[in-house]
């Protein structure tokens, strides 16, 4: 009767090495209404969404292959990847321990 009870806990997938992770220990990329792409730390903004699992090595490749754009079916401007990037570099610290099958030495 218990494991009626359990929930599962939702998992994404991350963009750039396609590893499913709880969604907490992700990055959500978001496009939103306006036509911009930014990070959504809350998970809450309103708009299509992408996952990363948060690794610095994992954003910089989502970058240079453009795997986001393709992800949220928007282009993104080098302004918007400037933006991103510094929204990345304040909290990548918190998911440095989460471990990337691609990128991790974990
Ligand atoms: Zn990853």
């Amino acid at each position: 009767m218990n494991e009626l009870r359990v929930r599962k806990i939702p998992q994404r997938k991350c963009v750039t090495c396609q590893k499913m992770l709880s969604k907490k220990e992700m990055v959500r990329v978001v496009r939103t209404p306006e036509g911009t792409v930014e990070l959504d730390p809350t998970g809450k903004k309103n708009g299509r969404g992408a996952y990363l699992c948060g690794r610095w090595e994992g954003f910089q490749q989502a970058k240079k292959t453009r795997v986001l754009e393709r992800a949220l079916k928007q282009p993104i401007t080098p302004e918007m990847y400037e933006q991103l990037e510094s929204q990345f570099a304040q909290i990548r610290a918190k998911y440095e321990e989460v471990p990337c099958e691609k990128f991790g030495d974990a």
